[in-house]
């Protein structure tokens, strides 16, 4: 049955326009995946909610854009180039590789019960090489992880802003990482984005404001829609925390399948944010490495030291899938099946569709046109006179569009369309000149 509702969402992907697999045309290329039309606009507006939230709503956090390829220092000092692997077992049976530490049993597979090899590592990192030259002192990586790009500015950031304790600093970007067990669509690959804040707080608060960012950020979720009974916190136990962190918790989903396998549900809960109190590690790292110190001065106490950093590290793709899985709804109206998405509308790729009811009337033709235009200017706003009515709302609702406004023969004589809502299929009657208005207070208000 799960399995059944992933390959829906995979399916429907595909179909309207959401998430297409890489290179198709070649055959693919494993588990990488390009957005489409709509897909990057469900994306796009996901990391706009994001950034609104830690950016423009706080006044205490610095946006960044940090380069992919950073200097080789920094993944030695941070520990990737040393401690970056991954411990993979592989089943004898059927062949399948797991990440062990997703292992209940490390010698037996989850799936087919046959025995496993032993435990082998592997560096997730991708090495290639700066310049012409393909030698040792040429190697850089690809980040992966955007988090270092934020602590190596760490400076660059208290010489040109001057704040003080607690601030922060957040980012969007692409990571990297030669994952052994990528797979479930966009959930695990190797390409993939990451949206993440480092926090520099006082390390006497640090414990408070960890909390506070637990709550804030699971509530972002919860704000935007996703359904209460399908995420949840899960405090890391004191022996699944990196050796420099004091605290970690991670928000988890309830995916359709499980991550690790050997679900009897089908159903698997997994990570899609963490938030680590990571103590003065990183910062201390940097200034061991790169010889330049990275303590701050507080001014009021005048006294000097490393702040301690809380950071909540979240997936833009294993988000948008979240979002996806979480509004897809079958319902049945009259003796059809209505594929809706009930995407929050913050998230929702289209917000208005303008449908005319009869495309051969060139009047009503040239009215809806113009009502699209007008509202283009405002609102994400698409035009389709591809298909009778009926077809053409199902096309919008299983891509989430939130309005459908139907332009009829009345249209011409009352200056009145009629206004669809997504979720609840009541309509309003509406005043053209006051569409924009009648949006505004829909969508913005
Ligand atoms: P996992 O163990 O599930 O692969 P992780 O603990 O290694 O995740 P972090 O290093 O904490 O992940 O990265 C922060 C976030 O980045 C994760 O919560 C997840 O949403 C996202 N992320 C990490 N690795 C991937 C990946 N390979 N594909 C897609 N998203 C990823």
């Amino acid at each position: 049955m799960n399995q059944n509702l992933m390959d829906k969402i995979v399916s429907l992907c595909k179909r309207r326009g959401f998430i297409f697999q890489s290179s198709e045309i070649y055959g693919g290329l494993a588990n990488t995946w390009d957005y489409g039309p709509f897909g990057v606009e469900l994306k796009n507006n996901l990391k706009k909610a994001w950034w609104k939230s830690v950016v423009y709503q706080r006044n205490d956090i610095f946006g960044m854009d940090a380069a992919i390829l950073m200097h080789p220092k920094v993944w030695e000092a941070s520990g990737h180039v040393e401690n970056f692997f991954d411990l993979k077992s592989d089943c004898k049976g059927c062949k399948k590789r797991f990440k062990t530490a997703d292992l209940k049993d490390a010698k037996k597979c989850p799936d087919c019960g046959s025995e496993l090899t032993d435990s082998r590592a592997f560096n997730l990192m991708f090495k290639t090489h700066q310049g012409p030259i393909e030698d040792h002192s040429n190697q850089i990586y690809l980040r992966p992880e955007t988090a270092q790009g934020m602590f190596v500015n760490f400076l660059n950031i208290l010489d040109s802003k001057h704040p003080k304790l607690p601030f922060g600093m957040a980012q969007i970007g692409k990571s990297f990482r030669n994952e052994i067990t990528p797979g479930n669509i966009t959930f695990r690959t190797r390409e993939f984005e990451q949206m993440e804040i480092e926090y520099f707080v006082k390390p006497a608060e640090a414990d408070k404001y960890y909390e506070s960012w637990v709550e804030d950020r699971f509530n972002w979720y919860i704000n935007l829609g996703i359904n209460k009974e399908n995420i949840r916190k899960r405090p890391h136990a004191k022996d699944e925390l990196a050796h420099y962190a004091k605290a970690c918790t991670d928000i988890e989903y309830s995916f359709p399948f499980s991550a690790a396998g050997g679900s009897a549900s089908g159903r698997g809960w997994s990570e899609l944010e963490g938030i680590a109190n990571r103590t003065d590690f990183d910062l201390k790292q940097h200034e061991k490495f790169s010889g330049k110190s990275f303590e701050y001065f507080d001014d009021a106490a005048k006294e000097k030291f490393h702040p301690y950093i809380i950071e909540p590290s979240g997936g833009v793709d294993r988000s948008v899938l979240a979002f996806l899985v979480d509004s897809y709804y079958e319902e049945k109206v009259k003796d059809e099946t209505r594929v809706v998405l009930k995407l929050h509308r913050d998230l929702a790729p289209t917000k208005i569709a303008v449908l005319p009811l009869l495309k051969n009337r060139a009047p009503l033709v040239e009215l809806a046109r113009k009502i699209t235009a007008d509202l283009k200017k405002h609102f994400v706003t698409v035009y389709d006179d591809t298909a009778a009515i009926g077809k053409l709302y199902r096309r919008q609702d299983e891509v989430g569009t939130l309005f459908c406004t139907t332009v009829d023969v009345q249209s011409l004589e009352d200056n009145q369309v009629t206004v669809r809502d997504r979720d609840t299929m009541k309509q309003d009657r509406v005043n053209i000149e006051k569409l924009r208005e009648y949006f505004t207070d829909k969508l913005i208000n």
